[in-house]
Parts: C-alpha cells; structure tokens; sequence
C-alpha cells in the first residue's frame, strides 16, 4: 500500500476519491510534497451539491436553532480537541509559524462556530404594527430563512479561519454547503468533515471538493444552478470572474475581496507603540493577511526615525522551523507567489526605491532552503503612482511617505482602488475621530491592528468587497427575510 499522503473530497458525509485528476500540495516552507489532492471534476460538484440539497430538506431544515447552536458548539469542541492535528496539517500546509497559527488560525477556525451558535439564539424578529383605513390594522413580522445551498470559496492565507467564517454563520443559518478551499491549502477544510460526522452533524450538510478554480471545482460549484448563493474570499479579480458565474440564475454574491491598505502615523502617536504595531499590520503572516497595511504615511518630524526603526525591525526577523516558537516569519505560499512579490521588489528598485532593509531573499538553511522564504522589504523614495504603492502585492513589504497635513495624508490612503483597512497610531483624539471618518474603509484601527471582535462588522468598500461578514450582519446574507402580513 502506498504511504503518500492523500487528501480527498468530503460528500455526504464520506471521503470521496477521484475527479478529473491530481495535484501535489507542496509544503511552502521547504518545497517539498506534502500530499496529492484529488481534483474534483463536474460530476462529484453535482453529487456536492445534491447531498447538501438533500441535507437542507431534511433533518437539518427541522432541526430548532438551540439543537442547531448546540451542534455548532460541539463542532467547536470537536476542533479544540483535536487542536495538534489541525495546528500541523494548518502549518504543513501554509509553512505559517506556530506562533501564529496556534494563536489565532486554529482557535479561530474553532470560534467561528461557538461564536454565530451564540448570537443566532439572540437574534430577534422584527414586527410593525400597520393602521389600516378600517377595521383593527395589520401586523407585520418577518421571519429569516435559511439561503439554501451555499458554494464557499475559500483562499489559502488563513484557511481553517476564513473557511470557518463564512460555513460557522452558514450553519448557524441553517444552510447547507459545499466548500471549495484553496488548492493551496486543502487539509483542513477535509479534516473538518470528520469532526462534522463525529458530533453528528447530519450527513450533507457540510461538503468539501478539492480543485482549482477555472475549469475546475471553483467554477463548476459557482456556476451550479442549484446553489443559492456564494460566498468568497479571494483576490478581486476573481470576485469578479466569480460575479459573472454567479450572475446565471441571479444568485447573490458575498465578496471579502483585496486590499492596498494604509496606515497613518502622526507625530503624536507613541512611537514605541506605533513601531511595534506597524511591525505587525505590515509583516504578520509574510505579509499574506488581507489586511496587512503595505502603504505607510508618516508625518515628517517621526519620518527618519520610525523608517529606522521599522527597518530594523524587519531585518531582524528570524526564519526558521515553523514548529519552533523562536520563528517570527513564515515563507511565502508557493514558488509563483514568490516569483510574484519578488517581481515587485524589482519593479520598487528599479522605479528608484531607496530599500532599507530586504528586497530579496534570506538563507534559512537546512530543510528550508528548498522553500519559498523572502526577506522583509521597506521602501521610500517612491511616486504614489508606482505599480509597489498602487497594486496589491500580498507580501512582506511596505512602502513608507512622509506627509505635512492631515489632509495631504486622507487624500494620500484614499487614493486607491481597494477601501478594506486602515491604521491611525495618535494619542490625539480629535484627529483619530476626523481621520477614521474620512479614510473611505470598512475596518478602521486607532493605535491597534486586527484587535477583533467578532461581533463586529467586517469587510471592505470599493473594490474589497460586497457586503459585510461579522456578528448578526453576517446574517444578511446567510438568511432571507420573509415579511408576514396579517390583517386583524
Ligand atoms: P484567489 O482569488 O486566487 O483564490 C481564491 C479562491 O478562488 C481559491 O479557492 C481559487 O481556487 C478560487 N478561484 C479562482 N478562480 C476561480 C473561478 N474562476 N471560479 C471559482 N473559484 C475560483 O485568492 P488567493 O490568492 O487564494 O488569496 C489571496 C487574495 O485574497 C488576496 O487578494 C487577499 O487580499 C484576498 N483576501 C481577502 C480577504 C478579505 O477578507 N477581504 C481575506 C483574505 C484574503
């Protein structure tokens, strides 16, 4: 028998081989296999989506939402208790270090359900009480039903946490659905199957096919005429291939989609404080969180010196084993990623960059040789104009300007495609408020980033994204209203 590593579709309750072929998954942090993933092909997306049809009209559509809450609650725990297993399959296949994945991606992924079970029990009913020429009037109430049958199309940079964010509301909901994780990063989204079958969540109501997205999986699932609804996370460009798909039959369309976001430093802020954030919101997880800030605007007193210290910074970062608690930077999530970000560093250079520290690519040593490492990279010098300031770059790079007024630096985070996050670092707080007000963004931080309650609103204006994920405003789109009218 052979001992590769094989990771499957999850239907109906049943691991699934075959498709319309393989691939490799590679482990990013030493470029070597990992696991063949099968590639689901039409047929097994059909046979997806007709178990969760199935799954919505049966025991699952009746089941009450304190016995649905209590489900999701047990999925939690089911995670939790097998917390090792999902941090090294997460980390295997990300190369993201431990430090990062077991504080947030994992207790995340297991969150997400905990946290929506919770807030659907306090979810109310709105009703109005309606006068009518005659008689008694009229009550109105509305009612929230479940969407139906939801394609989830996830990316790899937060897997388990981005796939349990959109299928955690989902359930809660009462949908069911077919998920299509990143070909990058397809353990957990498998794994996640057994935990569902363990605590007895119906069979069809979470499903998973592995694939790719063009003429793979992601389009036959989003192109499906019996799924209701999707909802992705993923690079705009294909939120809007992903739009066209779904625009077959009207289904609508949840996008938490890219972003070029700024941060903006006043002379006033701690500095201290303002070094080590920026630290963070430009360099956690390789640069590869969608709000990562890679555009910095720092007003000029503080310029010399925070460029200086946020450089020194970065180039001490250590590389390393991702299982070892001393490793602060992960590598990229695969080689073209990397030629990518590294076509990026050039394009700085050669538009006359000035690079403080970085700018290629760091000796890790050993087993990590062979693995998609890059080296933290700070810029000046360069035009807002410039392709590194203007485009998304997903990596571990910022490029930091100095501004005189207030408004110089608004106009400056404003002038982009992209509206999903920001961070102002000043103790004066007449300018945090001004500030958050006029940067166009849906996720604004004062002297913090990604500080998150989950309760919260969460998504982006302009080209990052369509709607908003995030305590009971996720439920606008994992429910349809039905409005009652009853005449007295
Ligand atoms: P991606 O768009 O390349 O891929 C995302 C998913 O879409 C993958 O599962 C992929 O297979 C699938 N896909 C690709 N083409 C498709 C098609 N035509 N039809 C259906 N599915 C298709 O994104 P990525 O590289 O995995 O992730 C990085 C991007 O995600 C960045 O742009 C980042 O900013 C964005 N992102 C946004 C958020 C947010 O909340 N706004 C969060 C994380 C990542």
């Amino acid at each position: 028998m052979s001992n590769v590593k094989e990771v499957r579709h999850f239907i109906n309750g049943a691991y699934v081989s075959g498709g319309q072929g393989e691939f490799e998954n590679i482990n990013p942090a030493t470029g070597r296999f990992e696991s063949k993933v099968h590639e689901a092909d039409r047929n097994l997306v059909d046979q997806a989506v007709a178990a969760a049809r199935s799954a919505l009209n049966g025991e699952w559509g009746r089941l009450t939402v304190e016995a649905r809450s209590k489900m999701l609650c047990a999925v939690a725990d089911g995670i939790n208790a097998r917390f090792d297993e999902f941090l090294e399959a997460e980390i295997a296949d990300t190369g993201k270090p431990v430090n990062l994945a077991s504080h947030i991606d994992i207790p995340r992924g297991a969150a997400n359900f905990t946290v929506f079970a919770e807030l659907l029990k306090a979810f109310p009913t709105e009703a109005f009480q309606q006068d009518t020429p005659t008689g008694y009037g009229a009550l109105n109430y509305s009612v929230r039903k479940p969407r139906g049958v939801l394609g989830v199309i996830c990316p790899w940079n937060l897997p388990l946490l981005l796939m349990t964010w959109k299928v955690g509301p989902a359930l809660a909901c009462g949908n069911t659905v077919v998920v299509k994780p990143s070909e990058e990063t397809p353990t957990t989204a498998a794994m996640l199957g057994e935990v569902m079958n363990d605590v007895g969540v119906p069979h069809g109501v979470y499903n998973v096919v592995q694939g790719l997205g063009p003429d793979s999986a992601g389009q036959y699932l989003t192109e499906h005429p019996d799924v209701d609804g999707i909802t992705f996370t993923g690079e705009t460009v294909t939120g809007e291939a992903i739009m066209k798909q779904a625009a077959r039959g009207i289904r609508p369309v949840s996008m938490e989609l890219g972003g070029k976001n700024a941060g903006v430093v006043f002379a006033d802020a701690d500095l201290d404080k303002a070094v080590a954030g920026s630290m963070r919101s430009v360099f956690a997880n390789c640069g590869q969180v969608c709000l990562n800030t890679e555009r910095l605007y720092v007003e000029r007193p503080i310029f010399e010196e925070f460029v200086e210290r946020l450089s020194k910074g970065a180039g001490e970062t250590v590389f390393g084993d991702p299982m070892s608690t001393e490793t602060a930077s992960g590598p990229l999530i695969s080689e073209q990623h990397r030629e990518k970000v590294l076509g990026y560093y050039e394009k700085a250079k050669a538009d006359g960059a000035e690079v403080h520290t970085g700018g290629g690519v760091p000796g890790v040593g050993g087993d990590y040789d062979g693995g998609w490492w890059i080296q933290p990279t700070v810029w000046t010098g360069l035009e807002e104009t410039d392709a590194a300031v203007k485009e998304e770059i997903f990596g571990p790079c910022v490029h930091v300007q100095p501004f005189d007024e207030q408004d110089e630096a608004v106009a400056m985070a404003n002038d982009t495609d992209y509206g999903l996050a920001t961070s102002i670092w000043t103790e004066n707080l007449t300018k945090a408020h001004q500030v958050a007000d006029q940067i166009d963004v849906g996720i604004t931080w004062v002297n913090c980033w990604f500080l998150r309650d989950l309760r919260t609103p969460f998504g982006g204006s302009k080209a990052s994204g369509i709607g908003r994920e995030g305590g009971q405003h996720a439920f606008e789109f994992y429910t349809e209203h039905r409005n009652i009218c009853i005449q007295l």
